[in-house]
């Protein structure tokens, strides 16, 4: 059945002519999701990689109710709260290095369009014009608001669309084993007195494809962005709190970047919220006693109290569960279980880091009838592109993983309509 031209909701991504219409979610508990017809489905993506605890969880749902009954919001311009006070100081603790000042927004793009403006402000409060442009990789994803956009992926992004629309930034290849610097070092320098940063999604390129490159990459485009004078953007609105083995991605190449952006499970998949945080050094270009040099920005729900009890919630869960220990069983498992399918034709590859599992088919295949077979084997995953992945809750059971392993495997290895 397609949706028809008479229903009120526009939905993402979708050509709503030739749409199926969407399943109906009534409940959701744990890795599960119960549908209005009563099917349950288990969910391998945890709501775009946002419940990292698994729905409904006590502990988070209990923090929001209670700040719901005492104040669900109120303005953060010149009034302030405990809960925005305690999760700033606590992400400041968490993320490495000096990493001190919390900027909060609602949105993944909006955090990248946060940052992106922060440093294009930081070189005019030092009174330098004409740096405008990021330097930003191919296979990238940022988000989809126009600067975020910009900085997609210039092929697979909307680029191609919208191209004549948006801020033209410098691309580089994303190098993906060793980290042969002498390409990267020569856009840094062609391009020195245009950039004001460099933006990269640390260890996995998500909504791009979930590719992914070696702590050394990393570790590369950090140094060279030192060098040139580059601000470094690391967007761990994918890879942070515990996706990919570490809380945040940076930590595993020792890079401390000079700006982080974070959302998605930043609430444990509760609510819309992120953060862009900036290190001492960045925060004191905009310190000062010209008004001028404030950094402006202010979103209306800006901190929302009630998004603010969720992330601390999620964060005394990180401390008191043991996440990452979760997430290295998980890589564990879906590395054993996903193997067989590197030698079966017609699969290109099979990559697992942290808790995240890729297949990716040699070609592209039919995505609608394999969300179909997925959904009629009782999982929900939302195959693009050319690949099937897996990022569960992190507090998966160990049975309900193994039934998304094995989901994969015997429909990737016979995808009809491929
Ligand atoms: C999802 C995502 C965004 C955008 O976040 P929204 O909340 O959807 O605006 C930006 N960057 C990365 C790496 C993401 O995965």
């Amino acid at each position: 059945m397609t949706e028809r031209r008479g229903d009120h909701l526009w939905r993402p991504y979708t050509q709503m002519k030739l749409a199926v219409a969407p399943l109906e979610a009534v409940a959701t508990s744990g890795s599960r999701i119960t549908l209005a017809d009563g099917r349950a489905l288990i969910d391998g993506i945890a709501s775009w990689w946002t419940a990292v605890h698994g729905y409904n969880h006590p502990h988070i749902r209990d923090a929001v109710s209670n700040q719901l009954q005492r104040m669900p919001h109120v303005m953060f311009g010149g009034l302030t709260h405990a809960p925005a006070e305690k999760l700033a100081a606590r992400l400041a603790a968490l993320l490495p290095g000096d990493l001190n000042h919390v900027f909060f927004t609602d949105s993944g793009s909006v955090a990248v369009e946060v940052a992106l403006k922060m440093a294009v402000q930081l070189w005019l409060n030092r009174g330098v014009s004409g740096r405008t442009r990021v330097l930003a990789f191919r296979g990238g994803y940022h988000g989809d608001t126009m600067g975020a956009m910009s900085a997609c992926d210039p092929d697979e992004g909307m680029h191609r669309r919208f191209g004549a629309y948006l801020p033209s930034q410098v691309f580089c290849d994303l190098p993906r084993t060793a980290a042969p610097e002498a390409a990267l070092d020569a856009a840094m320098a062609a391009h020195r007195h245009e950039l004001a940063a460099v933006i990269v999604e640390p260890l996995v390129q998500g909504a791009g494809g979930m590719l992914m490159h070696p702590p050394e990459v990393l570790a590369t485009i950090a140094r060279l962005s030192r060098r040139h004078g580059l601000p470094l953007i690391a967007d761990e609105i994918f890879t942070g709190f515990g996706r990919t083995g570490s809380l945040f991605a940076c930590e595993q190449a020792g890079v401390v970047p000079d700006i982080v952006c974070l959302s998605k499970a930043l609430t444990g998949g509760t609510m819309a919220l992120a953060a862009t945080v900036a290190t001492s050094e960045i925060f004191s270009q905009f310190w000062s006693d010209d008004p001028a040099h404030a950094l402006m920005h202010g979103p209306t729900f800006m901190a929302n109290p009630l998004a603010c009890a969720a992330a601390n919630a999620s964060l005394d869960l990180f401390e008191a569960e043991p996440r990452l220990a979760q997430a290295e069983a998980i890589g564990a498992r879906l590395d054993e279980g996903l193997a067989p399918l590197r030698k079966k034709p017609g699969i290109a590859d099979v990559r697992v880091l942290g808790a995240i599992g890729v297949v990716q088919f040699a070609g592209t295949p039919d995505l609608a009838v394999l969300k179909q077979k997925f959904v009629e084997r009782g999982v929900w995953v939302r195959p693009f592109g050319d690949i099937v992945y897996l990022t569960p809750a992190l507090t998966i059971p160990e049975g309900d993983l193994d039934r998304l392993i094995a989901a994969v495997c015997d429909i990737a290895a016979a995808p009809e309509g491929r």
